[in-house]
């Protein structure tokens, strides 16, 4: 169905901007749920959670399999050895995030993560004790700063500062950031912020975040969920002390998928960081020695950070997903992705008298894939009537519907689809 809305670009033109981009789509690689009539669903939702790479279930059996011919000599036999599974993101999980290899691990859940590294590197010790956080933040976040800083007996009230964009803004202004962080000065123990906003998709100037911090006495970490698998980043040479991110959202791993850490060389070589412990963090060769061996050894990276024996079921999906990321490399993909959500802005800002306005930033290296779309006037009810023409995006009260073209799957003609939609529900209908 072509609707010519003026300002919008024809569909051909959409399919000619697919056929000619010189990152192709791996939708083939994915299961992109249908409608009830069969058709493909608009699948916006990558930032949620990531369609199933194909390959998933090959991994995933593979395990099963193992488990069913070897049970526990799958540990040492299983065609990737269950002991030593996690060492194969150690390269892969590198690349990603811009880490050494020793620096990223896969284990646990993402605010199980935030707990673990908050607790080695929120080191409240006389006056120095605030933490600072952006605000809107996702409230997992929140309730796990303020749980950190009841855990070691100071008031969230006092102690945790929340930088919020200005009166009548969405975002938040980065000079806000640098001074807070400057006010706080000595008494800042630890900032701790969303690489890129899960509400607004802007993405923070971590480099620029991490030296201000550091230059005020701070250690700083990111909550990467919605960067990891987003944007390039270079978390080694940006010196950022710790990150932790999920792998359900960019990262298509599945529901509840294990989730990832990073730790900086500096501290992860250094026994002498204090770090909640388990077998699992333990030097491998002694592991096994169990009740002879009373000393914990940490791994001098960050699998000394692992606890307990990992998922082995729920890392295998990402595998599947990693590999197609390594396939394209994350520049190459990068590139892509601003091309496409370049494309959705500009044909939802060129529909004629459009009732909503977008609220991520436009800069290059102010957004991700992510568009957020505030709404005028009832968003509820017309976000319903959006995904019965089989959008998949999502809403966030009072009004903010969240779309994210993911540049592994989805298309220009999907975001042409898209923004013809949108005209009709928020535009002056000109058909
Ligand atoms: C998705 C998301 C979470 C979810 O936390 P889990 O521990 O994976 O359930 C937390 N924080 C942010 C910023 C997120 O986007």
């Amino acid at each position: 169905m072509t609707t010519a809305h003026s300002g919008l670009v024809d569909e051909a033109h959409a399919r000619r901007l697919d056929a000619e981009d010189p990152v192709a789509s791996m939708r083939d690689q994915f299961a992109m749920p249908s409608r009830n009539d069969g058709s493909d669903c608009l699948y916006f939702c990558g930032n949620s959670l990531g369609l199933l790479p194909l390959a998933a279930t090959a991994h995933v059996n593979e395990v099963m399999e193992d488990w069913q011919r070897l049970a526990v000599a799958g540990h040492r036999d299983a065609r990737t050895p269950w002991y030593s599974y996690h060492e194969v993101f150690r390269d892969q999980g590198a690349r990603l995030v811009g880490g050494r290899p020793g620096e990223v691990v896969m284990m646990n859940s993402l605010t199980i993560n935030l707990h673990l590294l908050l607790t080695s590197f929120y080191r409240p010790e006389g006056s120095r004790t605030k933490l600072l956080m952006e605000m809107p933040a996702f409230p997992s976040d929140i309730y796990c700063l303020q749980s950190h800083l009841q855990a070691r007996g100071l008031d969230p009230d006092e102690h945790l500062i929340q930088v919020k964009p200005r009166d009548g803004e969405s975002t938040i202004a980065t000079e806000d950031i640098f001074a807070a962080i400057n006010d706080a000065g000595d008494t800042l123990a630890t900032v701790m912020m969303g690489g890129v906003n899960f509400l607004t998709g802007q993405v923070l100037d971590m480099a620029a975040i991490t030296e201000a911090g550091h230059r005020a006495g701070a250690t700083v970490g990111f909550d990467l969920a919605h960067a990891a698998g987003n944007i390039p980043m270079q978390l080694h040479d940006w010196n950022v002390d710790f990150a932790a991110w999920c792998s359900y959202k960019y990262l298509n791993a599945g529901p509840g998928a294990i989730a990832g850490a990073f730790v900086h060389d500096r501290h992860a070589s250094d026994a002498s960081v204090p770090r909640l412990a388990g077998w699992w963090g333990n030097d491998p060769d002694t592991r096994f020695r169990m009740h002879l061996e009373d000393r914990f050894v940490p791994v001098p990276t960050v699998e000394s950070w692992q606890i307990s024996n990992p998922p082995i079921l729920s890392m295998a999906p990402l595998r599947a997903s990693l590999e197609l990321f390594d396939s394209i490399g994350m520049d190459p993909l990068r590139a892509r992705s601003l091309r496409l959500t370049g494309f959705l802005r500009q044909q939802l800002e060129a529909v004629p008298g459009r009732r909503y306005r977008i609220t991520t930033p436009e800069g290059e290296h102010e957004h991700g894939c992510q568009l957020s779309i505030a709404i005028e006037g009832d968003a509820q009810q017309a976000f319903h009537d959006i995904e019965a023409m089989g959008v998949v995006a999502d809403f966030r009260p009072p009004g903010t519907i969240r779309v994210a073209p993911a540049p592994l799957y989805n298309t220009f003609e999907e975001c042409h689809r898209f923004a013809t939609l949108m005209a009709e529900s928020f535009g002056d209908s000109t058909s």
